[in-house]
C-alpha cells in the first residue's frame, strides 16, 4: 500500500510540476521516499537496468545509451537531465512503472552520483555498471579518488557486468571479481609522455606503489600505463578508438585486430571516450557492428552538455563545464585551446549553490588548467559572476595579459563586456548550476554579435 500511494502521490508531483513548466526530474523522487523510504528495493524492476557512474562524462553516457537502445526500438526509462543521487533515481524508476507498480519499459538506463551509489546499486540490482573515469572532484563532495573508488566499490553488486576505462589506472580496477569489457582510446597526436596538467591522481603502480610510466598520456592519468617494477599493465582492451578525423566526422575503431570506421559523434578527446565506452556497452548487448555504425549516424551530445549556434558569422559554442570539478574545466579549456582560429571565451563557472551558502572552498580554480587560455589565439576572456576576482587572480596567474580580460559580478551584463572585432569563435563555458541562465547569456550573446556584424 505504502508503494501504492508513493507512486500515485510522486506521479502527481510530476504532472504538477510539468503543467507549471518545471522539467521535474527531482521532487516527485522525494515525494516518493517520504512515503516509502525504501522505494528503491520494493519497486518492480523492468528486464534490465544498466547503470552509468564515475568523476565525468556521466550524463553524455548516460543519453547516448538511452539514445541508442530507443533508436533500436526499446522502451526506456532514465533520469536523462542528470539527477543522479537517490531521489533523481526513484523519480526515474515512479515514472518506469504504471500506478500498480507494473514496469512499463524494457530497460533502465541510470545515471548514478559516485557518492550516492552506496544508498542506489545494491537496492536495485543493476545488470551492468559503466563506469566513464574517476578524477579529483570537488573536495566538499567527494573527497578523494581513493575514496570514490572505495565506495564504489563496497557498493557495486557481485553479479554486474563492468564496462570500464582501460586507461585509468584508478576505475579499471573497480570489482575484480566481476566479468568485464573494457574501452580505451590508443595514441592521439596530442598526446605526451609527462603529464602536463596540474593534476595527475592515480599514477602510482596499485600492485607495488612504484610511479608508473606511461608510453603516452592523453591527460591527467588517463593514457597506456605500466609499472617499471612488477609489470603491472593497463588491461586489454575490447574496443580502442584510435583516428578521429574532424572534418570527416569519423572515428576509426580497432576491435579484435581489425578497424573499422564509426561516425564520430563529437572531436573532443572526453566525446570520444564517451564514444568508444557506448560502442563497447552496445556490443556486449549483442548489437553488431553494421547496427552500431548505423545507430550513430543520427545521434548527438545532449544539449544540456554542448550547444554550437551562429551569431553574424561567429560560431558560437556552449560547454558546460562544472565548477568544482577542475578535471572536467581543464578539458574544456584545452578543447578551447585547440580549435583552430581567433577566439574569445566567456566563463561563468561558479557554483551557483554559493551564493546561499557563502563560500567552502574556491582552491579547486587552482587545480584547473587555466594556462590552456594563455594562448595567443585566445584574445580575450570574460569573466562573470561573484567570485570573478578570484578567477582574474588565477588567470593572471597562469600568465594572461591583464589587457586580455574583463570582469564583471553579474553573469549577464558580462555579455556586453565580449567584444567582437577579429573574433572568429566565442566559447560561453557555465557552471551545470546556471544551465537555466546559461540560454539567456547564449541568447543576448548572439543578439550582441549579431547586432555588431551590422
Ligand atoms: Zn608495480
Amino acid at each position: 500500500m505504502k508503494l501504492f500511494f508513493a507512486t500515485l502521490f510522486a506521479k502527481l508531483a510530476y504532472i504538477a510540476l510539468r503543467i507549471l513548466g518545471r522539467n521535474a526530474s527531482h521532487f516527485p523522487g522525494v515525494v516518493a521516499l517520504k512515503l516509502c523510504p525504501d522505494y528503491l528495493s520494493r519497486v518492480k524492476k523492468c528486464p534490465m537496468t544498466i547503470c552509468v557512474t564515475g568523476t565525468n562524462g556521466k550524463t553524455t553516457v548516460t543519453n547516448l545509451v538511452a539514445d541508442f537502445l530507443e533508436a533500436n526500438g526499446k522502451k526506456v526509462a532514465s533520469n536523462r537531465l542528470g539527477s543522479n543521487i537517490t531521489e533523481g533515481v526513484t523519480c526515474a524508476y515512479t515514472r518506469s512503472v504504471s500506478l500498480f507498480g507494473t514496469p512499463k519499459v524494457d530497460v533502465m538506463v541510470l545515471e548514478v552520483d559516485e557518492r550516492a551509489s552506496r544508498l542506489i546499486l545494491p537496492y536495485i540490482g543493476p545488470d551492468y555498471v559503466l563506469c566513464t573515469n574517476l578524477f579529483r572532484d570537488s573536495l566538499m563532495r567527494n573527497a578523494h579518488p581513493d575514496y570514490i573508488f572505495e565506495v564504489l566499490e563496497n557498493s557495486i553488486p557481485e553479479g554486474a557486468f563492468m564496462v570500464l576505462n582501460a586507461d585509468d589506472p584508478l576505475s579499471s580496477r573497480l570489482k575484480e571479481g566481476n566479468e568485464r569489457m573494457y574501452f580505451s582510446v590508443g595514441r592521439q597526436p596530442s598526446d605526451v609522455e609527462e603529464c602536463i596538467n596540474r593534476v595527475a591522481d592515480n599514477t602510482i603502480c596499485p600492485k607495488c606503489q612504484t610511479t608508473m610510466k606511461y608510453e603516452y598520456l592523453h591527460y591527467h592519468h588517463l593514457g597506456h600505463y605500466s609499472c617499471p617494477a612488477c609489470g603491472y599493465t593497463a588491461p586489454q582492451a575490447a574496443y580502442t578508438a584510435l583516428k578521429a578525423d574532424a572534418e570527416q566526422l569519423t572515428l576509426e575503431v580497432m576491435h579484435e585486430g581489425k578497424l573499422r570506421t564509426y561516425p564520430l559523434i563529437n572531436d573532443a578527446l572526453y566525446n570520444i571516450y564517451n564514444e568508444v565506452a557506448l560502442i563497447t556497452l552496445a556490443s556486449k548487448l549483442g548489437y553488431d557492428e553494421d547496427t552500431i555504425e548505423s545507430t550513430l549516424k543520427g545521434m548527438h551530445i545532449t544539449g544540456t552538455r554542448l550547444r554550437e549556434l551562429k551569431a553574424g558569422g561567429i560560431d558560437v559554442y556552449c560547454f558546460l563545464s562544472k565548477g568544482c570539478n577542475s578535471v572536467a574545466c581543464s578539458r574544456n579549456f584545452d578543447n578551447v585551446r585547440v580549435h583552430p582560429g581567433k577566439k574569445a571565451v566567456y566563463l561563468a563557472l561558479d557554483d551557483m549553490s554559493y551564493r546561499k551558502n557563502s563560500v567552502e572552498f574556491d582552491g579547486w580554480i587552482y587545480d584547473v588548467d587555466y594556462e590552456f587560455l594563455n594562448d595567443p589565439d585566445i584574445l580575450q576572456i570574460v569573466v562573470g559572476g561573484p567570485r570573478y576576482a578570484d578567477h582574474r587572480l588565477r588567470l593572471l596567474m597562469a600568465g594572461v595579459a591583464p589587457e586580455k580580460i574583463s570582469c564583471c559580478d553579474d553573469e549577464m551584463d558580462a555579455v556586453d563586456l565580449v567584444e567582437p572585432e577579429g573574433i572568429d569563435k566565442v566559447y560561453i563555458l557555465y557552471d551545470n548550476t546556471i544551465y537555466d541562465l546559461s540560454f539567456r547569456i547564449a541568447d543576448k550573446m548572439v543578439r550582441r554579435l549579431t547586432e555588431a556584424a551590422k
